[in-house]
């Protein structure tokens, strides 16, 4: 879903998923949130039967669960686009999450 150098996927990852899995790592200097506490709503797509558009799109926070408008996320599989004509950050979205939106 997202390609880019390590530094810049860890420091500034602009997709949904990305930014869930990174939120989802334990930190043991200070638990931001309960062990048991899901970090995406709902589970994870049935791979024999995945949704139409984006597989993600049940459970992505910025997708047509939370934004309905987005309906372009249930009809149309998002290719891997540069973010910002970085040709070595790519992203599998419609509509990444723009860098003011991160930590
Ligand atoms: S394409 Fe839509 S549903 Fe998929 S990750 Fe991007 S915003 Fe979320």
């Amino acid at each position: 879903m997202e390609t880019a150098p390590t530094e810049t996927l860890l420091r500034h990852p602009r997709h949904p998923y990305t930014q869930a899995l990174l939120a989802s790592v334990p930190c043991l200097r200070s638990p931001r949130r309960m062990p048991d506490e899901p970090t995406l709503p709902g589970e994870a797509a049935d791979p024999h039967f995945p949704p139409p558009g984006c597989r993600f799109h049940p459970r992505c926070p910025v997708g047509p669960r939370r934004l309905p408008e987005r309906t372009l996320c249930s009809t149309a599989a998002p290719g891997q686009t540069p973010v910002e004509h970085d040709e070595l950050h790519r992203v599998a979205c419609h509509f990444p999450v723009p860098n003011s939106r991160l930590r």
